[in-house]
């Protein structure tokens, strides 16, 4: 196995499932029955008897790879490929198709469709159980390269680039499932005059400092930071109420204060952040840009009554 010192990657290494989950579409549950006794032991089998159920399931947890019947009354395994591949959520996810009517046709056509795969029923043990080895390998591999594409290289947060792939995301996740979600922009409190004071590389181990304080603080695996810019963080929580999320902004604020960073040229003496806090109810329509703002001013404003503090307020969209 894979092995590193970085934290950030060790972290990301160890996220790679020891379980992989298995979506088995088919509407005869024979079929279920038969890849349940093949992986069951391995994988985490779950399963569905349409296309729209399996369309459904992706959505909501998104398995590491999906065994798919063509021939299925309704939405056929077709449609249910074409529909998993453009929605950004689900595009990753590799399909095989499992079909008892196999020709160079439509192994073409489910190929083109973006399918990784194509097994014909009856199933061989072995060479399903292989096939789907090494998809799901490659899909650990290339989760984790595109992870590192996203990671801030001084911190070890994630970057930019990715809070503006996923919060486009996650904002439509809250709009479907009438979740709510919550964002906190933190900043830190007198930067330029700590650089001015100590000096950049001073500066730079202050902002890894506030990062891994940050990171550290956050637990649930869907909970995310990234470096916004500069001395600039935001967290973006999923499935938080406004109420959960100024708690775990105050966490934050408290935990950096902790570490007890000098920074003589602070009101405060030691190195503190000032946190902005917004949430969504999830019944209305709302944009990224809004819940980035609502953040920022919310920011503003703890920065403007003394910074070292929170302050918050609820984001009330338009009805959809
Ligand atoms: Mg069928």
């Amino acid at each position: 196995a894979m092995q590193s010192d970085d934290p950030t990657i060790a972290e990301l290494l160890s996220a790679v499932p020891a379980r992989p989950r298995l979506l088995v579409v088919d509407d005869q549950p024979i079929n279920i029955q038969v890849m349940h006794q093949i992986f069951g032991s391995h994988c985490q089998v779950f399963m569905a008897t349409s296309g729209q159920q399996a369309l459904n399931f992706c959505l909501s947890t998104p398995p590491d790879i999906v065994l798919l019947d063509v021939v299925m009354p309704g939405m056929d395994g077709f449609e249910v490929c074409k529909a998993l591949k453009s929605h950004p959520e689900t595009s990753d996810i590799p399909v095989i198709f499992v079909t008892a009517h196999t020709d160079a046709h439509q192994e073409t056509r489910g190929l083109e469709l973006g399918a990784v795969d194509f097994i014909s029923k009856p199933v061989n043990p072995a060479v399903v159980r292989a096939r789907v080895k090494t998809q799901l390998t490659l899909k650990s591999q290339s989760d984790l390269m595109r992870r590192l594409v996203f990671l801030d290289g001084l911190t070890g947060v994630f970057n930019r680039r990715y809070l503006d792939q996923q919060l486009p995301i996650e904002v439509a996740r809250t709009v479907r499932n009438q979740t709510p979600l919550a964002l906190i922009m933190l900043d830190v409190d007198f930067f330029k005059r700590f650089n001015d004071c100590y000096g950049h590389q001073c500066g730079d181990d202050c902002l890894r400092t506030v990062a891994t304080s940050v990171r550290e603080s956050l637990r649930r695996p869907a909970d995310l930071v990234a470096r916004y810019g500069g001395e600039e963080f935001v967290c973006l929580l999923p499935d938080t109420p406004f109420d959960s999320a100024m708690a775990i902004a105050a966490t934050l604020e408290r935990n950096v204060r902790s570490k007890h960073v000098a920074h003589v040229d602070s009101d405060f003496q030691i190195v503190t952040v000032s946190l902005g806090v917004t949430a969504t109810c999830g019944e209305s329509a709302l944009s990224v840009t809004e819940l980035l703002e609502r953040a920022d001013q919310q920011l503003y404003q703890a920065k403007n009554t003394g910074r070292g503090r929170v302050c918050g307020a609820v984001l009330k969209g338009q009805v959809a």
